[in-house]
């Protein structure tokens, strides 16, 4: 055993997997587990806690682990997080826990998620549930939104004693863990309603279709006897380029194309909402959502280009994300801006009229900025596009709810440390808040709405 590099994690074959939705990485097995987790250095300081945005004992975890305790490593998890296996899976640890393992100075650092990802399968595996709390308070809260923000802020209310209802819009709960990444990076069925049922055994109810603004307003919420209201409604508002051509039968906001194939299984040959499968599919966009959107159209079936205006090192999607677009055959098209898309006389997309980019000197958010390169236009021809260049919150509820302070991009302005708004009782959090962001600082944000909620409501 190499001490300074990670136990290697099995995973499906890039050609075999390319052409199938299931999963990719297969995991660590027990011996794999154990054998990783013994690198640890359980550092007296651990950084790896600072660096985990909901706080996990890791060290206490691993150490569990390396001594085969699965059980109790589980236990110490659970006290910070109810979605173990989604974050094992999707978390950009690279820049958080990881980042900052002294182990990884010299050599690779723990692979902590994936010690996360084991844990809690092997958790699901042994039916481990969370216990119920023996009795309720009484006091009812309402929840907006069943992602990892409103799920994490219902469970923790839960454990405290609260009778907590999500009110969830669409028809199956989970946010974007169940409509936006796909089933080859996060099993619905296993991993991702697992955890949800364990959030619902803690005595939380989910209540499904029922739209918020929409179904009944927030302060109607208050009338019905909710003492306190969360809302996590997330960022789900797609943005476009505004470029010629953008309407063209075709081209897809990201949201729509993964949502289509995620929740209404639009990939399956019988699917009552096929989607239309081009032959050679550009992905406008770097970030996770634009990976997870060409490694879709991959696995159904096209030829995909990723266009991207910076170059690889500020591409935002997680490292191991990239490597996996690039292993199973996406093209990367960097240092390329589209700037019209070109339509043909029947009004679908015949192919995008692009430009050459260079960076020049660091912007605001610290990555250098791309330049058109004069007289570098070329065409590159396609049948569809999807764009992939950031979300935005729905204005549904801020426009419905008097009193609700939102910031220029219509985020609803909350504080960080307890998530309260400018309206009483009204607390919020994750990428409502923050616009599109992470699923684990989703879920740090639903904590600490649900601390200030708690502490709003027993000053009450
Ligand atoms: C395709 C894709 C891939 C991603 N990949 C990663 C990744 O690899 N790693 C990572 O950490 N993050 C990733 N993210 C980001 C991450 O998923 C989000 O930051 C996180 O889900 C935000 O959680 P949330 O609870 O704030 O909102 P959401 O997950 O968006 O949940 C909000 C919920 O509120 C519901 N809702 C909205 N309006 C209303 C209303 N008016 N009434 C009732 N319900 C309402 C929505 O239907 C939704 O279910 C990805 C995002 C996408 C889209």
């Amino acid at each position: 055993m190499d001490i300074l590099k990670k136990v290697p994690v099995r995973e499906q074959d890039a050609k075999v997997r390319a052409k199938n939705f299931e999963e990719v990485c297969l995991g660590y097995n027990l011996e794999e587990a154990m054998e990783e987790a013994k690198r640890c250095l359980n550092c007296k300081n651990a950084k790896c806690i600072k660096g985990c945005p909901v706080s996990i004992d890791i060290p206490a975890f691993i150490q569990e682990v390396a001594a085969g305790n699965i059980e109790e490593a589980a236990k110490i998890i659970a006290e910070s997080s109810c979605l173990p296996a989604v974050c094992g899976r999707v978390c950009p640890q690279e820049s958080q826990c990881e980042g900052v393992c002294i182990r990884g100075i010299k050599g690779e650092p723990v692979s902590i998620g994936k010690l996360e990802r084991f844990v809690a399968d092997w958790s699901r595996e042994h039916n481990i549930v969370p216990e119920k709390p023996e009795k309720t308070n009484g006091i009812k809260v309402a929840v907006i939104g069943s992602g990892p923000s409103g799920l994490a802020c219902a469970g923790d209310l839960a454990k405290k004693g609260y009778e907590v209802t999500i009110f969830e819009a669409l028809h199956e709960a989970g946010g974007v863990l169940v409509y936006g990444i796909p089933e080859f990076r996060l099993p619905k069925e296993t991993v991702v309603k697992t955890e949800i049922d364990n959030v619902i055994k803690l005595g939380v109810k989910i209540e499904t279709n029922v739209i918020i603004g929409k179904s009944i307003t927030i302060d109607e919420l208050f009338e019905e006897g909710f003492k306190a209201v969360f809302i996590g409604s997330g960022a789900g508002l797609p943005k476009f380029m505004g470029i010629p051509g953008e309407n063209a039968n075709g081209v897809f906001s990201a949201n729509e194309y993964l949502t289509r194939n995620n929740l209404m299984k639009a990939f399956e040959t019988d699917s009552d909402t096929p989607i239309y499968r081009g032959k050679k599919v550009a992905v406008v966009g770097g970030g996770n959502v634009a990976m997870d959107a060409a490694r879709t159209a991959l696995r159904l079936g096209a030829e995909v280009h990723i266009v991207y205006r910076r170059s690889q090192d500020e591409l935002p999607a997680r490292v191991e994300e990239v490597h996996h677009a690039i292993q199973e055959g996406v093209i990367f098209d960097l240092l390329t801006n589209p700037v019209e898309i070109l339509v043909s006389e029947d009004g679908w997309v015949k192919g995008m009229k692009c430009v050459k980019m260079g960076l020049g000197e660091p912007d605001a958010s610290g990555r250098r900025r791309p330049m058109e390169i004069p007289g570098s236009e070329f065409e590159m021809e396609l049948d569809a596009v999807i764009m992939s260049l950031g979300t935005s919150p729905n204005p549904l509820i801020s426009s419905t709810t008097e009193g609700l302070e939102v910031n220029k991009w219509k985020c609803i302005v909350a504080d960080e440390e307890f998530g309260k708004t400018s309206k009483e009782g009204v607390f919020a959090g994750g990428d409502a808040v923050t616009g599109a962001a992470t699923v684990i600082l989703a879920m740090g944000a639903g904590r600490a709405g649900a601390k200030g909620i708690d502490e709003y409501l027993s000053k009450k």
